[in-house]
């Protein structure tokens, strides 16, 4: 595949000029393969169940495929688009609106909770792309101010979030609003198998999309992981790590950096501390209003801060691109999570290193399960790390 795209750019895939010019805006030159793979099959109108690590190009994916289906001379909604976090939303609507900057009627608007219901109604007079997280879009559907009966294309981004329990209600709301006659789109890094399954159930013959599955890490990053002490109590276990965390700092030399830490009170210690020492820091947590994360988000972006600090709630499908440092200050609960942090750095084949900390103990053993799961080793960050590891 790797093989196969490198001689192919975006115009072997027969796009509209509007959609090459606006690749070609966005800096996208060639397609990566799973955009290679997915696209065309796509176009074609088929179902897919989409699979590709992090950082491969899964948004431009699903936002080619929509920006060629629309019906332009139209102003109805035509396309759904669902994400499980308000970031991931606004992100995605950043992707279709510029490789879309060519299209000139083009509308593709937000909707997330957080934000005031009367500015939706507005945009929804003319919409074609419609992205938003599912609270919100049923209640706009609900309140019939969002016409699901126009929508043609259905997508679910991280499709294994949008399919678990807390979700799960609305989107079979969301779903069985829509018209029968739809194509449809699930994108994610992983499917356990049940939920594959339930998309199956909800799909038409779906084709799965997947570069080699065995292969889910990804290549441009170096992943470590450091044992430290372990301590009873949760608050000297945390003090540990720190300690580490700000040798490390001082060793290598990063860009950017996302600290990922199991337990939310802990994300905005870690970032006062961090600040008290001189690193520009913010972080980004469930217990923040939406104009507090999104705030975290955009000083990220803009190089107000070099370190974020997240949950795992508000971190999945964050691209930031300048990030080539990942901690995760606690081995995350399953392999999945894992993959999804890991996968915020080294984005589209950029270099960078994931260092994990696990104390000796339980969550040693959990970072081996994690290992064996994801068909990867991890090494032993090096006593002296030399700056150019990064
Ligand atoms: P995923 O959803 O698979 O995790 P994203 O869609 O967020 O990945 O894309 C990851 C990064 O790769 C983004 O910064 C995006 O701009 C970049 N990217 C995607 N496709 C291409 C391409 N064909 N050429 C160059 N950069 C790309
Ligand atoms: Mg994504």
């Amino acid at each position: 595949d790797v093989l196969l795209s490198e001689n192919i750019d975006f115009a072997g895939l027969l796009l509209s000029d509007a959609v090459q010019q606006g690749l070609s805006n966005a800096g996208f030159e060639k397609p990566s393969p799973i955009q290679l793979k997915a696209i065309p099959l796509g176009r074609c109108g088929l179902d897919l169940i989409v699979q590709a690590k992090s950082g491969t190009g899964k948004t431009c994916v699903f936002s080619v495929i929509s920006l060629e289906s629309l019906h332009l001379d139209s102003s109805s909604t035509q396309v759904l688009v669902l994400a499980p976090t308000r970031e991931i939303a606004v992100q995605i609507q950043d992707v279709i609106l510029s490789i879309g900057s060519a299209i000139s009627q083009l509308r593709c608007h937000v909707f997330i909770g957080g934000l005031p219901l009367a500015q939706d109604k507005i945009k929804l007079h003319k919409c074609h792309i419609a992205v938003g997280t599912p609270g919100r879009i049923k209640q706009l559907i609900e309140e019939d101010l969002l016409h699901a009966n126009t929508i043609r294309l259905f997508i679910l981004d991280e499709a294994d979030k949008l399919l678990e329990e807390n979700f799960q209600e609305q989107i079979n709301w969301i779903y069985s609003s829509l018209p029968e006659n739809k194509q449809m789109l699930a994108l994610s890094a992983t499917y356990p198998e049940y939920l594959a399954q339930q998309l199956t159930s909800y799909m038409r013959d779906p084709v799965f999309v997947r570069l080699n599955p065995k292969d889910l890490a990804l290549q441009g990053l170096v992943q470590y992981y450091e044992l430290v002490p372990h301590h009873a109590l949760p608050h000297k276990q945390f003090e540990v790590k720190v300690q580490h965390l700000l040798k490390l700092f001082s060793q290598v030399s990063f860009n950017q950096c996302l600290v990922f830490s199991n337990y939310q009170t802990r994300a905005q210690n870690l970032s006062d501390q961090l600040c008290h020492k001189g690193w520009p820091s913010t972080y980004i947590s469930g217990s923040q209003d939406q104009t507090q994360r999104l705030q975290a988000m955009s000083m990220l972006k803009n190089f107000k801060c070099r370190v974020l600090i997240s949950t795992d709630l508000t971190a999945r499908g964050i691209d930031a691109e300048k990030v080539n440092l990942v901690i995760n200050l606690d081995v995350p609960f399953d392999s999945k999570t894992y993959l999804h942090r890991i996968g915020r750095a080294g984005r589209f084949g950029t270099q960078g290193i994931a260092v994990t900390y696990a104390a000796h103990g339980t969550e040693e053993q959990h970072l081996r399960a994690i290992e064996k799961e994801c068909f990867i080793s991890m090494k032993p960050l090096p006593d002296i790390i030399s700056s150019n590891l990064i």
